[in-house]
Formats: C-alpha cells, sequence, structure tokens
C-alpha cells in the first residue's frame, strides 16, 4: 500500500520520543504534570452547556447542518465582532463557520494554493499552516519571528520575488507559541505590505480573548482596508474552554470566505447545529467568563514567572495566550533541556523547535493546569533543576 507523495511528506512527530519517555515515567509511578499541551483544563461555562442540551433535544437539529453554517450563527459572530470591534460583516456573505479554526487554516490553502505557489508562513507557529501549504504541493517561505523584533514577522526582509510569488500569508496574533502581541503599526504594514503583492492575509486570532492586565488584543479586521485582503480566523475552543466542541469561524473578505466555504460544501457537512447554537451563547452571552479565565492563566503565568526568575531566568509574563516562551539555558538545546527537566521532575515543557526552526533555543509552558499544580512543578524544578546560566 503505497502512500501519497504528500503523506510521505509530513513532518515526522517531534514529540515522539519525548512521548514514549512521558509513557514509560507514568506506567513506573511518576506523578507527571504536563505543562505541555495547550488544551485549556477548566470546564466550559454552564450557560454555553445548557444551551447545548437544550437544543439537542429538537430534532430538527439532527439532520446535515449546512457547511458554511447556520445563518443564526453567522449572524451571531457579526454580532460579536460588532459590539467587541466596532467592526461590520455581512453574516450571509463574509462569515463561515468552521468546524474548528484547525479545519479552515487547513483547508484554506486548497483554496488558494497550486504546486509551486508560495505560502508565507511564520516560525516558530502553530504547525498547520506550513502542512496545509504542503499538501498543496506549495512552498511554505519561512518568516523568522524573532525576539528583537518583539516576535513579529519582518516584512521588510521578504525578498520581493518570494513575495510576488506568494498568494497567502498566515499571521498570528496574540501569538501561539511566544504570547506576544502585534500593535497598530504592524496591522497597517501588513495591509499595505499585502496589497502591493497581492497577498491574502490570514489572520488566526485564536488567543484574542485571553489577555492580561486590562488589554484587549485588536481585530485584524478592524483596520482600514483589512477587508480587502484577508479574513481572520477566529474560535471558541481557547476563550470558552471549548476545545473538544470543534466550533469556529472565519470572516472578513466575501471572495475569500466563498471559497473556502466552496471547498468545505465539497468536503464536509458542517457543525452540528445544537453546537452552533452553543457556540452563539458563548461569543454573544456574558462574557465575564473569559475576564475570569484570563485571571486564572494570569495568575499561574505569575506563579510560574517567579520561580523561574528566581533561578536565573529573566522573564516576564505574556499580555495575552496562555503560554510561556522561555529561553532555554546555555548548554542545552530545547530538546535535551525538556528532557534533562522531565527526567529530573516528571514536568513536561515542550521543546521550542517543534514550532519551527527559529523556536530553537526556547521552550513553551502551557498554563492550563491549577496553580496549585503549577506551583508542585515549579517547587520541583527549583529542587532538582536549580540555578540556570545564560
Ligand atoms: C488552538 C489554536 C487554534 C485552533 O483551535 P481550534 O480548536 O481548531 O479552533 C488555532 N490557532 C492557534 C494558534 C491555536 O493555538
Amino acid at each position: 500500500m503505497e502512500e501519497a507523495k504528500r503523506i510521505k511528506q509530513l513532518p515526522p512527530y517531534l514529540f515522539a520520543r519525548i512521548e514514549k519517555k512521558i509513557e514509560k515515567a507514568k506506567a513506573e509511578g511518576v506523578d507527571v504534570i504536563s505543562l505541555g499541551i495547550g488544551d485549556p483544563d477548566r470546564p466550559t461555562p454552564d450557560h454555553i452547556i445548557d444551551k447545548l442540551c437544550e437544543q439537542a433535544h429538537n430534532p430538527v437539529n439532527h439532520q446535515y447542518p449546512s457547511s458554511v453554517g447556520m445563518l443564526s450563527f453567522r449572524q451571531a459572530v457579526a454580532t460579536y465582532y460588532q459590539n467587541r470591534f466596532g467592526v461590520e460583516l455581512d453574516p450571509k456573505s463574509e462569515v463561515v463557520s468552521l468546524i474548528g479554526s484547525k479545519e479552515g487554516i487547513a483547508h484554506i490553502s486548497f483554496c488558494y494554493l497550486d504546486p509551486g505557489d508560495v505560502a508565507l508562513i511564520p516560525d516558530p507557529g502553530y504547525p498547520v499552516y506550513g502542512i496545509g501549504a504542503m499538501l498543496c504541493g506549495a512552498e511554505p517561505y519561512t518568516m523568522p519571528l524573532k525576539v528583537e523584533n518583539g516576535f513579529l514577522p519582518d516584512l521588510d526582509a521578504i525578498p520581493a520575488d518570494v513575495a510576488r510569488r506568494a498568494k497567502l500569508m498566515f499571521v498570528n496574533y496574540p501569538n501561539n507559541p511566544t504570547g506576544a502581541i502585534a500593535n497598530d503599526d504592524f496591522y497597517k504594514k501588513l495591509i499595505a505590505f499585502a496589497k502591493e503583492y497581492n497577498i491574502i492575509v490570514c489572520h488566526d486570532a485564536a488567543y484574542q480573548d485571553i489577555a492580561f492586565d486590562g488589554y484587549r488584543p485588536p481585530s485584524f479586521l478592524e483596520y482600514p482596508g483589512a477587508k480587502e485582503v484577508g479574513i481572520e480566523f477566529g474560535s471558541c475552543s481557547k476563550p470558552y474552554n471549548m476545545t473538544g466542541w470543534r466550533i469556529a469561524w472565519a470572516a472578513g473578505n466575501p471572495r475569500v470566505i466563498e471559497a473556502l466555504g466552496r471547498i468545505k460544501s465539497n468536503i464536509d457537512s458542517g457543525v452540528f447545529q445544537a453546537v452552533q447554537y452553543a457556540g452563539a451563547a458563548a461569543i454573544t452571552g456574558p462574557q465575564e467568563c473569559t475576564v475570569e479565565i484570563s485571571k486564572v492563566y494570569k495568575e499561574r503565568a505569575q506563579v510560574i514567572v517567579d520561580a523561574l526568575n528566581s533561578l536565573g531566568w529573566n522573564i516576564k509574563p505574556p499580555k495575552a495566550t496562555i503560554y510561556l516562551w522561555v529561553p532555554v539555558p546555555k548548554g542545552y538545546t530545547s530538546m535535551t533541556f525538556a528532557e534533562h527537566v522531565f527526567e529530573k521532575t516528571g514536568v513536561v515543557i515542550t521543546p521550542g523547535n517543534g514550532y519551527g526552526e527559529y523556536g530553537e533555543g526556547y521552550f513553551r509552558i502551557a498554563l492550563t493546569v491549577e496553580k496549585e499544580r503549577a506551583q508542585e512543578a515549579v517547587n520541583r524544578i527549583k529542587e532538582k533543576v536549580g540555578k540556570v546560566e545564560f
């Protein structure tokens, strides 16, 4: 059974070695604390679950949904954009529902990339951007995210001939894995760049409602001209603790939204309608839950940041996201440090090179365990790993 080239090309799973060690340790009775996975640990708020239960009992919802989403869900997205960002969206032509934003992020490449086309991909970054391009036979072109640029891509460093061949560009702020945020200047420059080179911007805003200290991440669609050049992916997954529900959206340029809807209607049959009702309840209902969960992540971040800084690090808590992006001490690579920490303490951290070559030299901590467990994790690191140097 000969696999297709596109499958054979998929990169090997980088964390396989670490996962083997985790399994072995667990079998030996080690109390493993995973700070590895970016999957919210708290439950979905009750008012959202109640909406699902109510709608699950309505037989109308048991049939095939439409691939692009119920108009009521798309209207809820438009209402959310109006309330949250002051952005006008036509729910019929400028919003499409997604089976999680990962689905849309993968499929958008199939709408625009032919073999030989270029997609601009942030590195480090969410792996799906580059994988989508690769599955289309297109060429992912790396935009390094460097600390000296605030983990923003340096658009001026992209060679003009590459920019001319590029059809898509993926951008993600607040950023996974670096926790970085983008300012107004960046978005304005991005839109001008996209116009100049005729590139579709795909802005991944999975973390736009998890932010700290009063910071409110903007939407890409707030900026003049954004809707002419791109779309934004949003998701209920992270702000409402709904990763398992698979409900998200893309919004923005109507031609791009139509193309995404067209490919979806040939591949999937949309999101269970009861889940769409629940998603609408999440984004148009009371937003205190996102404020509360942001406070929880902020507290967890502070516990870990304080402990690491007492050992020789010099890091700051992020302004948004559920991650800390931390430099690896002298004498280690991302992988050897993650393995060292795990062997000594049973604490799982993610080596930064799993997010691309420019992630080397960092590790990622996900703030997805309760504060007491986070405290226990850093106590072990203090005791068993101790002071570090850079
Ligand atoms: C978690 C995450 C997503 C995907 O979330 P879905 O559950 O598929 O909506 C998208 N982008 C980034 C950067 C993420 O971290």
